[in-house]
């Protein structure tokens, strides 16, 4: 299942898509890394955004 993330940051709206939940945890934390200077997030922080910033799509960019 594809998933889509989009930034929960108001100073970044961020929005990247990723083909399994794997590999959205590895975009994610390059977006930490490169966007907001979180060099190794904790799995507290990963929880938060899997949750809050993460949907899944039906495999296809939708924008
Ligand atoms: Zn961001």
């Amino acid at each position: 299942m594809a998933k889509e993330f989009q930034c929960d940051s108001p100073e970044c709206s961020s929005h990247f898509t990723a083909g399994d939940s794997e590999e959205m945890r590895r975009e994610i934390a390059k977006h930490l890394k490169d966007a907001h200077n979180i060099d190794t997030p904790t799995q507290t922080v990963m929880n938060y955004l899997e949750t809050t910033s993460v949907t899944e799509t039906s495999g296809r960019a939708a924008r």
